[in-house]
């Protein structure tokens, strides 16, 4: 690890002026941004890291008007051990409890999980030895290179600092996004209100729509008036930390409107809209779920290494619909 300031902030202002100021990077469990400082990953070295953890009042999980409130900087495991959490969003508490590994989970944050960087293995590179568009580079070596981890829904296009357009075909393996989606979530910022579905984006050392400077600070979730049945699964090759490779969140209400979400396939989470709209009002049946796994997966362009996610999105799909 080279040499960097730390700073232990005490308000959200001096870490936003920190960051404006640039050169700096925000710290918040360091499960995700620790390695890449450790590993060297970044187009240029963070001169300043400075610590959200020492700023007071973001770590609570708190029902409040017909509302879950989570501070940004609650952990993993505060939130996979709640009962509040458990009592009405099930799958919160699964996804929380199932990212990374124990003793991780009792110091990495919600707010951090949401806005970690991508786990592309270019961009991971020891040494930042692929210098590629997502850190400011000139070019995506994914594209003709491994890309057996990444999208099969597209690339993001987006623009660098001056002006140019690049695009990026990692993939968003976020634990919470897909959840904190269907649940219809909301993300205060030091700046405004963010719905969950607009909140993951694709931009030179960024994975959120953040603003330099704006931090993420409460996660909000509306607490159904009805019950709600829900699913999380994730699949990965490993039972035991290792990233989610496709994760799925499903939730319907007792009108049967669906909300499904996938991690893992696209560079922000995808919102399977064609099988939410096939769904909407039914009931589940063999054939509908089937239905619905290929309507989940249509649009698909994979490349050969990463085919096999096509018949992974239909399978989780339809089996976590019969599971419902
Ligand atoms: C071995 C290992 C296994 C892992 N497995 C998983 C896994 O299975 N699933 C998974 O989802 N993750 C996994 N992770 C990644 C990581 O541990 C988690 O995503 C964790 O929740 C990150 O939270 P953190 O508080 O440590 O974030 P940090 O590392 O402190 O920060 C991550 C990024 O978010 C930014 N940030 C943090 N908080 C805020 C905020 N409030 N507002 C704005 N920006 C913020 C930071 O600047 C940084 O860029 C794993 C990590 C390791 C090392
Ligand atoms: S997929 Fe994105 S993160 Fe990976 S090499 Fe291409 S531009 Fe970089």
């Amino acid at each position: 690890m080279r040499p960097f300031n730390h700073i232990n902030a005490n308000t959200l202002d001096e870490v936003s002026d920190a960051l404006k100021k640039g050169g700096a990077v925000a710290i918040a469990g360091g499960g995700d941004l620790l390695s890449a400082l450790k590993d060297d990953i970044f187009h240029e070295y963070p001169k300043t890291v400075i610590n959200i953890k020492s700023v007071p009042d973001l770590d609570y999980i708190k029902s409040d008007d017909g509302t879950l409130k989570i501070g940004a900087l609650t952990t993993l495991a505060d939130i996979a051990r709640s009962t509040i959490t458990a009592e009405n969003f099930d799958i919160l508490a699964q996804a929380a409890g199932k990212a990374s590994s124990p003793a991780l989970r009792e110091t990495t944050t919600i707010g951090g999980n949401l806005c970690q960087l991508p786990r592309c293995w270019y961009f991971r590179k020891l040494n930042n030895r692929f210098d590629c568009a997502r850190k400011g580079g000139e070019r995506c070596f994914a594209f003709t290179g491994d890309n057996r981890y990444h999208s099969v829904f597209g690339g993001a296009t987006f623009e660098t600092a001056s002006g140019e357009k690049r695009t990026c075909i990692a993939v968003n393996q976020g634990e919470l996004a897909p959840v904190l989606t269907v649940l219809g979530a909301k993300f205060q910022t030091t700046e405004r209100l963010i719905d969950a579905a607009d909140f993951f984006g694709v931009g030179v050392m960024n994975a959120t729509v953040l603003n330099c400077g704006e931090i993420l600070t409460e996660i909000q979730i509306p607490i159904p008036e009805t019950a709600r049945k829900n699913r999380y699964k994730r699949f990965a090759f490993r039972k035991s930390i290792d990233f989610p490779v496709i994760n799925l969140a499903i939730s319907v209400d007792n009108k049967n409107n669906y909300r499904i979400c996938l991690g893992g396939v696209a560079p922000v989470p995808y919102v399977a809209a064609k099988a939410e709209a096939l769904l909407n009002g039914r009931e589940i049946t063999e054939e509908l779920a089937e239905q619905a796994g290929d309507a989940a997966a249509e649009g698909a362009k994979p490349f050969e290494a990463n085919a096999y996610k096509v018949p992974l999105i239909k399978t989780l799909v339809k089996r976590e619909l019969l599971a419902l």
